[in-house]
């Protein structure tokens, strides 16, 4: 049984990663890349508190775009930004918390 570094408790009881999301203040914004293409980024999460890799497939998924995740920046093709803070909010994000630009 995997037991969280944080708390001490078993993974399934672990509400670590939920109450770092209420926590988090994340900036949505976009950028203009090579060729004119939008991406849009997510920054601010914690890597440390968030699993970075499992929220940018959610939001992957959701938005129906690819997408990387680097040095603590998710990075989505296209302007997403309203799709993200819905998806957002709706993993336990605190919609406040979520400025987009
Ligand atoms: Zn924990």
């Amino acid at each position: 049984m995997k037991v969280c570094d944080v708390c001490g408790l078993p993974e399934e009881l672990c509400v670590c990663e939920e109450i770092a999301r209420e926590i988090q203040s994340v900036k949505v914004f976009t950028v203009r890349r090579r060729f004119g293409k939008l991406m849009t980024i997510v920054e601010g999460i914690d890597e440390h508190d968030i699993d970075i890799k499992e929220l940018t497939k959610e939001l992957k998924n959701k938005c129906a775009c690819g997408g990387t995740a680097k040095k603590g920046q998710i990075e989505l093709q296209g302007d997403h930004k309203r799709r993200v803070k819905e998806v957002l909010a709706g993993m336990g994000f605190s919609s406040d918390d979520i400025q987009v630009r």
